[in-house]
């Protein structure tokens, strides 16, 4: 974007250019990059109009709608924060976040506005927007108005380092903490996705036998996970829509509606978690759709199994197997890799994008050196200013510019990262740490297996000892003991589960796909009670 300050709405501009391109799809909508930039400008002068000015906030409380985007960009070229609500969250947590954020305006599908309903005056002074619903509440303006509106993008100037937008974490270890991301911090974070596509994508597409395509290929991105999360909004919406590509949004994951989508779209890369991907090549449908157009399958937010990158690799032969590693406090990504060298180290999550400092921290606070684990601390432009209204959790997370991650890691003599835990994760078992990631892993190379979690027990010798849930595969078999003794073959004797819960339903999941294991664990604690 040359000659711009690195804001988004420079961003954003920058794609007037691919004008008849289609941008967003969802079921049989179809918006156009033309039509998305006269919708957001009207969006925009819709807000300007009601009071909202540069620096307020609006939140967006809806499934993957086109206007989630639509409205989103809205606020990115007027200097307004969107604050993305989780979709999930029940009308309680609706209200913390309302609360939390203070948001002029709400915009809300018919889903979320039914939870309005269930606890009255959460909304306080928030004006209501209503998309996707019959019955229009009273005193809220509809979808159609808002987009009606009609004008040019009001000229406005943007500081880099306001907050662009507020995201929530995933709320996996605690309660979800508002994110201030930065024009800024989602900038660079768009770089390192770029340059990620470039280094790693497209250059390794050469060792399938496949010819590389001798232009990049327009991105055709299958989102499977919510917009209100990084994942798929800094990363995939961003990288999607900066080259000029076409969003298919689906409204919840399903492998079968994906590989439908995949073959009508022709989608050139399908992420998400790493449990979609397994659940996409595992699908007994899989071979009667075309998934010709795929370049990248694979997927980031959790780990993705050594298993799997071989796996991904032979069911799809133009596609070559992707991840990466990031957090909402990064904006996106930290790490990624793909190809012949995620195949060569399949355990690792790539090497740090070239805008991070990557320390590996020991106890004491001093650097470790390659091989040794330790908290893996990171410092660059991508990582958020704060929480909201938490200061004492941002001085907690981001020292000096460091941002704590939370995760244990550690580095190979290539620099290549391998996480092996989140330090609130670790089964501490008799003195010795147990990540839970390896011993997952192992779970992960029965054929059996389709899914499983692995967390500390309270036992009253050891301190914990390894759990694990696992989900048998339809058809197949499995009891506890052969599972232990396929594990004795993989991992030392204290890591293989003491515990083992055979599932026949799915683990539960949070917004983005990941396993709740605090959920998980209470589920089976009061299973074993009854
Ligand atoms: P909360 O911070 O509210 O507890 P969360 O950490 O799950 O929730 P996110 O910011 O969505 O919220 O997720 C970031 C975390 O996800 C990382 O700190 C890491 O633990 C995990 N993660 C992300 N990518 C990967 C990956 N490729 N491999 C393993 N773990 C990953
Ligand atoms: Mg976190």
């Amino acid at each position: 974007f040359k000659n711009s300050p690195p804001n988004v709405r420079a961003l954003w501009l920058s794609t007037a250019q691919f004008a008849d391109r289609d941008y967003l799809v969802y079921g049989d909508e179809r918006i156009t990059y033309a039509e998305a930039h006269k919708q957001v400008a009207s969006i925009a002068n819709w807000m300007f109009a009601h009071g909202v000015k540069p620096g307020d906030r609006v939140a967006i409380a809806m499934r993957n709608y086109p206007e989630w985007m639509l409205i989103y960009w809205a606020c990115a070229c007027t200097g307004v924060a969107a604050v993305g609500m989780n979709a999930w969250w029940t009308a309680s947590e609706m209200a913390y976040g309302l609360k939390d954020a203070a948001p002029k305006v709400l915009f809300a599908d018919g889903e979320r506005i039914a939870r309005l309903d269930e606890q009255p005056g959460m909304l306080g002074d928030t004006f209501l927007v209503a998309t996707r619903t019959d019955k229009l509440p009273a005193g809220a303006v509809p979808w159609s108005e808002v987009v009606a509106t009609g004008g040019a993008l009001p000229e406005v100037a943007i500081d880099p380092d306001a907050d662009l937008c507020i995201f929530y974490t995933s709320g996996t270890t605690g309660f979800p903490k508002g994110a201030q991301l930065t024009h800024r911090s989602s900038i660079n974070n768009l770089m390192n996705m770029m340059f990620s596509g470039q280094v790693h994508g497209l250059a390794t597409q050469r060792a399938t036998g496949v010819a590389p395509p001798a232009e990049p290929p327009i991105p055709v991105t299958l989102v499977t996970t919510p917009l209100f999360h990084v994942t798929a909004n800094n990363c995939g919406a961003y990288a999607t829509t900066a080259a000029g590509g076409k969003m298919v949004l689906m409204y919840r994951w399903d492998p079968l509606e994906a590989l439908k989508l995949i073959e009508r779209e022709r989608c050139t890369s399908a992420g998400g978690v790493p449990v979609m991907a397994r659940e996409l090549i595992a699908h007994p449908d899989f071979d009667k759709y075309d998934t010709s157009s795929l370049l990248s399958v694979g997927g980031g937010g959790a780990q993705l199994q050594p298993d799997l990158v071989a796996k991904i690799d032979s069911a799809v032969a133009t596609a070559r197997p992707n991840t990466g590693y990031g957090m909402t406090e990064t904006s996106g990504i930290i790490t990624s890799v793909s190809g012949d060298f995620f195949v060569d180290k399949p355990a690792s999550c790539g090497r740090a994008m070239p805008t991070f400092d990557v320390r590996i921290v020991g106890e004491n606070g001093e650097t470790l050196p390659p091989g040794q684990p330790g908290e893996l601390w990171v410092k660059g432009a991508s990582v958020i200013k704060g929480y909201i209204n938490r200061p004492d959790a941002t001085a907690e997370s981001i020292t000096d510019g460091w941002l704590h991650t939370g995760d244990v890691a550690y580095l190979d003599e290539d620099q290549f990262i391998y996480l092996v835990d989140r330090k609130k994760d670790m089964v501490l078992r008799g003195g010795e740490n147990i990540y839970c990631a390896e011993v997952e892993s192992a779970l992960h190379q029965h054929p059996a297996v389709a899914e499983c979690s692995v967390f500390g027990v309270p036992d009253p010798r050891l301190g914990e000892e390894v759990g694990a849930a696992v989900v048998v595969r339809a058809g197949e078999t499995l009891d506890a003991e052969a599972l232990r003794e396929h594990c004795a073959s993989l991992i030392a004797r204290h890591k293989i589960p003491r515990y083992i819960w055979l599932r026949d339903e799915p683990l539960p999941r949070n917004a983005n796909g990941k396993f709740l294991k605090r959920e998980l664990r209470e589920t089976l604690k009061a299973e074993e009670a009854a």
